[in-house]
């Protein structure tokens, strides 16, 4: 093995509905909107960006947004449940608000004797959790936001792969992105990122004879894995095409550079460099405010802002927690 990652980079779902979709990710999950842009294989479309206050690798969730599009339907060779990280002490208030803004959730079930998990759906029926675990003290708070600091999310807790079998999806994340083996309980195998540092699980879940999932609305796109550097991004690239995998050439998606492949199972994997990061084109301060466009769409802004449907932030921003 010459690569071991770090652990999740970021989680790409898709949904239908920009306004929709901002007023449940930053207002009622309160993450941070870090960067309003378009997608780049389809400028007339939005492209958003949630994390923490920077948008740090192992916290962001981000959304193509098809207007209108389909639900998708979740099945094998698919995410099926992206997780985020909660301190155990905030439960109740998670719970609490779930209520208080009309969330589907299911009561709290315990995984591997030291989660606590609630199940939730967003808007599009994406399907998520929010995983109760003392590690989740340790991660940064954002106290910009809508939910209090204290409170709010801690980043990616894990994803759960559903796939139909784990014999040659295990080895891949074993010996060709250095996961190691931690837990079976069930269906369910853990795999742990090298560092064992936040938003480092993954979990494969055996869902032998259930329906492939489709793409759509609701579904998640593709999962994307931490490189550290350039130089280590061009090299597990060139493992990784090396064993077949059919991986993409090298992309500049601006704010990262990620090359896309497909696992055994059917799942859509990207490995992305943790820089230069979302404070590339525009402060701190004031990221998800404006639309940033690369440099190579920036003369077609007028264009492009003319087609993207209006939207606001539900956020006070920036402000003191509430
Ligand atoms: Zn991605």
């Amino acid at each position: 093995m010459t690569f071991a990652t770090a652990g999740i980079h970021h989680v790409t779902a898709i949904t239908s509905d920009p306004q929709r979709n901002l007023d449940f990710y930053a207002g009622v999950l309160g993450l941070r909107l870090v960067k309003r842009t378009v997608n780049f294989d389809d400028p007339t479309t939005y492209h958003f960006y949630f994390g923490d206050e920077a948008g740090s690798p192992g916290t962001v969730i981000t959304f193509f947004v098809w207007p209108g599009a389909k639900r998708g339907r979740p099945g094998a060779g698919q995410v099926g449940v992206t997780s985020f990280a909660i301190p155990p002490r905030s439960l109740g208030y998670w719970i609490e608000r779930l209520i208080r803004y009309h969330v589907p959730y299911e009561q709290p079930q315990t995984r591997f004797d030291d989660e606590r998990v609630i199940a939730l759906k967003d808007p599009d029926g994406l399907l998520l959790e929010l995983v109760a675990h003392p590690a989740a003290e340790t991660r940064a708070e954002w106290s910009g936001g809508e939910v209090a600091a204290e409170h709010s999310i801690r980043g990616i807790h894990s994803v759960t792969l559903w796939e139909d079998g784990h014999e040659l999806t295990s080895r891949l994340l074993v010996d060709s992105l250095g996961f190691e083996l931690t837990r079976e309980q069930g269906s369910i195998y853990r795999f742990v990122a090298a560092g064992r540092g936040p938003a480092s699980i993954v979990d494969l879940r055996l869902v032998p004879g259930l329906w492939s999932g489709i793409m759509g609305a609701g579904a998640v796109h593709h999962v994307a894995f931490r490189a550290s550097s350039e130089s280590e991004h061009v090299a597990i690239r060139g493992s990784l095409a090396g064993i077949g995998s059919n991986i993409t050439p090298q992309m500049d998606r601006q704010y990262f550079r990620s090359a896309y492949f497909r696992e055994p199972g059917g799942v859509l994997f990207e490995i992305a460099t943790d820089g230069p990061g979302f404070t590339l084109d525009e402060p701190l301060e004031t990221l998800g405010i404006e639309l940033m466009l690369p440099p190579w769409l920036e003369d077609r802004r007028f264009e492009i802002e003319a087609l993207l449907p209006d939207v606001r932030l539900p956020l006070k921003l920036p402000g003191p927690a509430g």
